[in-house]
């Protein structure tokens, strides 16, 4: 979340617009549960709450400045301006992962599925988009410079918004070098620790798994 909320801030009611509707709720509210309460239809992309599935992609527009964030990791502020966005249409970038028999083709292969990788122009975009404050471009370069598991391991909190998609001017797609990076790891080497946390949990019945 973006700032800390207490009892005393819950009290004070806000006015903001969201997908251009004027809403007044009360501060201590993310801006999914201000578009609930407010009753606006038609925001979509709403998932997890938890800021883990990367769904509610917003755009926040303070005054001159805009950026971008997730609407259940954000507070309502007064004179915000939110647009939920819509998903990414990012280019698709296709490949098997079984077809990776063994790891020495990988760096011709990544090239090939990613060839814009090596065109990053480092215009901060994709790490200024991020709100997983993950160090995108970084990842990006290190993909580039065949350095996957490193890459991956950059990638690991990435939730798959694909703002950084968006923001892209080279339509490099990160989010999808980045899965591609933690996927080939995955392939070739031990599973991300934070997967293995999870399936263990589950395996201990801490955690239902959710088949939808
Ligand atoms: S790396 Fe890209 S897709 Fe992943 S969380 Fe950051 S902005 Fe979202
Ligand atoms: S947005 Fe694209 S071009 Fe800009 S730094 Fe990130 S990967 Fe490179």
């Amino acid at each position: 979340m973006s700032s800390t909320i207490t009892d005393a801030d819950r009290q004070q009611v806000v006015t903001l617009t969201i997908n251009g509707v004027t809403v007044s709720v009360n501060k201590g509210m993310t801006l999914v549960e201000a578009a609930w309460h407010a009753g606006i239809s038609r925001v979509t992309s709403v998932g997890c709450l938890e800021g883990v599935c990367g769904s509610c992609r917003v755009m926040l527009g303070r005054g001159k400045e805009v950026t971008v964030g997730l609407a259940c990791q954000t507070f309502v502020e007064a004179g915000i301006e939110v647009v939920f966005l819509p998903a990414a249409s990012a280019p698709r970038h296709h490949y098997e992962i079984d077809d990776f028999q063994d790891g020495w083709d990988i760096h011709a292969r990544f090239h090939e599925i990613f060839p814009e990788a090596s065109r990053c122009r480092h215009c901060h975009g994709c790490v200024r988009s991020c709100p997983k404050g993950i160090a995108v471009e970084d990842g990006i370069a290190l993909a580039a410079a065949g350095r996957y598991r490193d890459a991956g391991e950059t990638f690991i909190e990435c939730v798959m918004c694909e703002l950084c998609d968006v923001a892209c001017p080279e339509l490099i797609a990160p989010a999808h070098v980045g899965l591609f990076c933690r996927r080939v790891t995955a392939h070739f080497h031990l599973r991300p620790p934070n997967l293995i946390f999870r399936l263990e949990a589950i395996r201990q019945s801490r955690m239902e798994p959710d088949h939808e």
